[in-house]
């Protein structure tokens, strides 16, 4: 049994990665369409075989209620539509799955979590490198101590954009720059890894003077996470340098590398450890899983067995949070503390 999708914006990632992934699903299929462009609306229907009265636009969003082969919606709108598409759309009484960012602020994640409570319907934000096969094989490592105790993480996700009129270099739509868009995998994937939650952290920021593309947006964010025992993560972002998308771990008696970490595809992990006197270098090689795929299956998975999935709203608020810390840290040149949470590690 697969459950049925609307998808909710026909952009880049829905054309490109999440339509396509669905021909890998075991349980999820793609049943209706939301768009502004009733002839991207028609093209893609006909694409993926989806009828023509399972095409919504906007306005007529709330209509999927009244569509029984629609269980979940999945939101691939700009960063600052996220809350309100996720609110209109627990009231249809479907489960929503959204993307990344969750949103443009911590206290919109809290209404999104509060509507889809109050709806009773299942809310995930679409972490997908917590579905994939290499990031979840150094979490298990680092968890069960491989190399000994870890001690830091360095992270970086960096790449160039050229169009400063994209959503993405405006304010309003994206809600920052580098940091909520890619930056966030660092941030995200080191907590999903180490399983315990930041204390502290500090923020470095920059746009060069009279780019246009960072009038509104950072360019740079540089930012050390302070996590329980002493262990450190320091990563950085940039939307100005060639693509570079990897992790270290680095432990007691060993370290792991992922290379291109943070990718659709292509991840390659390497460790080096050290034993008696020698040091010992390898390369290890895993099946690889469209993450996409895997992260909608889990999705159905939670909606067809009544499960909490993995990376529910609380997740993407918890980050958010962590943002804001960055950002007011970045502004006020000082490291900033963080309130203590418990529990979140329990989703993951
Ligand atoms: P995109 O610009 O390619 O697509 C956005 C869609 O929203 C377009 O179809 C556009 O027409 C529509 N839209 C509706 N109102 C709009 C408005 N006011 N301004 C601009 N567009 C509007 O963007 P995308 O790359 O598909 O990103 C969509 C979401 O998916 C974002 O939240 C982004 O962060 C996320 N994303 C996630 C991943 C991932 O790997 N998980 C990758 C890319 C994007």
């Amino acid at each position: 049994k697969r459950v049925g999708y609307a998808l909710v914006g026909l952009g880049h990632l829905t054309l490109e990665e999440l339509l396509p992934a669905f021909g890998e699903c075991k349980k999820s299929k793609p049943v209706a369409l939301v768009s502004g462009s009733p002839e991207k609306l028609k093209k893609v229907a006909q694409q993926y075989g989806i009828k023509p009265e399972s095409c919504y636009s906007y306005d007529n969003y709330e209509k999927l209620k009244e569509n029984p082969e629609v269980q979940a919606i999945y939101i691939v709108l700009p960063n600052s539509m996220h809350a309100e598409y996720v609110i209109r759309g627990a009231k249809t009484g479907k489960h929503i799955l959204c993307e990344k960012p969750m949103a443009v602020s911590a206290k919109e994640c809290e209404l999104m979590i509060d509507a889809c409570k109050k709806a009773q319907v299942k809310l995930m934000i679409a972490y997908r490198i917590q579905y994939e096969p290499y990031n979840r094989l150094v979490r298990d490592m680092v968890r069960q101590n491989k190399f000994g105790k870890p001690k830091y993480i360095q992270a970086q996700n960096s790449q160039s954009s050229a169009n400063p009129d994209h959503w993405r270099h405006k304010k309003a739509l994206a809600g920052g720059g580098a940091l909520p868009d890619i930056g966030l995998y660092c941030l995200n994937t080191a907590r999903f890894v180490l399983g315990t939650e930041p204390t502290e952290v500090f923020g470095y920021m920059h746009s060069t003077p009279g780019n246009p593309l960072f009038k509104e947006v950072e360019e740079v964010m540089s930012w050390q996470m302070r996590f329980p025992d002493g262990v450190l993560v320091d990563s950085i972002t940039h939307y100005n340098t060639h693509d570079s998308r990897f992790y270290r771990v680095n432990s007691e008696k060993g370290w792991l590398h992922l290379n291109n970490a943070y990718a659709y595809t292509g991840q390659q992990l390497q460790t080096s450890h050290a034993e008696g006197e020698a040091k010992m270098q390898n390369q290890i090689t895993i099946p690889a899983k469209n993450q996409f795929a895997a992260e909608m299956d889990h999705f159905s998975e939670c909606i067809l067995e009544n499960k909490q999935p993995h990376t529910p709203g609380e997740e993407g608020l918890q980050d958010h949070r962590i943002m804001e810390a960055i950002y007011q840290s970045a502004r006020e040149g000082r490291p900033v503390k963080l309130p203590a949470v418990s529990g979140t590690d329990a989703f993951r």
